[in-house]
């Protein structure tokens, strides 16, 4: 299994992160067992926080393995020896840090998320205690493209509405009956609008469906499987 990430985070004291390839193991959304990939990926002991992903904006703060699992989509930690992740095969893995701060996040955001603007509310939780957005480095993860992402559309008159067409237009491509979406520049521009400065901004790894090396619904349909995405304090 393979694990893509940011080079220059690997110099980052304490830090873990990885965006994984897909898990070839049935799903188990209930509570699936990561421990063996994340044994694989230099990250033993660390206890992995995935939420119940919703397709919301909600973030919540994490500091241990929470006696529930918290319904979000975003999840921020600055406690050592815990690591957020989410869970994907299609929607954008994002993930977050502010390396003098000790402070990072993991982000669901597919469609809803990031028509929601998820990333922003992560920026905003990261904000909220005490860090400026000019502190943060983001790296959006593999996620599906606008080679293959057709969607419906009231779902691009939904974007130009809440955005506007000059905020999300080149991010969409006409074709007949559907258009095409590509979701990674929308959420970079997200971050960039709430303050993250636009070189700290890394866009990692392939499309989901084009590569079958990750889990992709489109692809594969409600039997794929799913990716990690995580980041911690070892
Ligand atoms: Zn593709």
């Amino acid at each position: 299994m393979a694990r893509l990430g940011v080079g220059e985070w690997a110099a980052i004291p304490h830090l873990v992160h990885g965006f994984l390839s897909r898990d070839t193991r049935p799903y188990h959304p209930e509570g699936h067992d990561w421990s063996s990939e994340l044994e694989a990926h230099d990250a033993t002991g660390l206890a992995v926080v995935v939420a119940r992903q919703v397709h919301g904006t909600r973030v919540e703060s994490v500091s241990g393995p929470p006696a529930a699992r918290p319904e979000a989509d975003g999840l921020l930690t600055s406690a050592r020896g815990v690591a957020v992740g989410v869970v994907t095969a299609d929607c954008v893995p994002v993930l977050l840090v502010a390396r003098r701060h000790r402070v990072a996040a993991a982000v669901h955001s597919g469609w809803r998320g990031t028509l929601g603007g998820i990333v922003g509310e992560a920026v905003a939780a990261v904000r909220g205690t005490g860090i400026a957005a000019g502190e943060l480095e983001a790296a959006i993860g593999p996620a599906i493209g606008g080679c293959c992402y057709q969607i419906g559309p009231e779902v691009r008159v939904a974007f130009e509405e809440r955005y506007g067409r000059a905020f999300v237009g080149d991010a969409f491509r006409d074709a007949a009956p559907r258009p095409y979406l590509d979701l990674r520049p929308i959420v970079r521009r997200q971050l960039e609008d709430a303050g993250l400065r636009p070189q700290a901004i890394r866009t990692v790894g392939p499309c989901t469906k084009c590569d079958a090396a990750y889990a992709s619904v489109r692809r594969d349909g409600p039997r794929a499987g799913r990716q990690l995405s995580f980041i911690g304090w070892r």
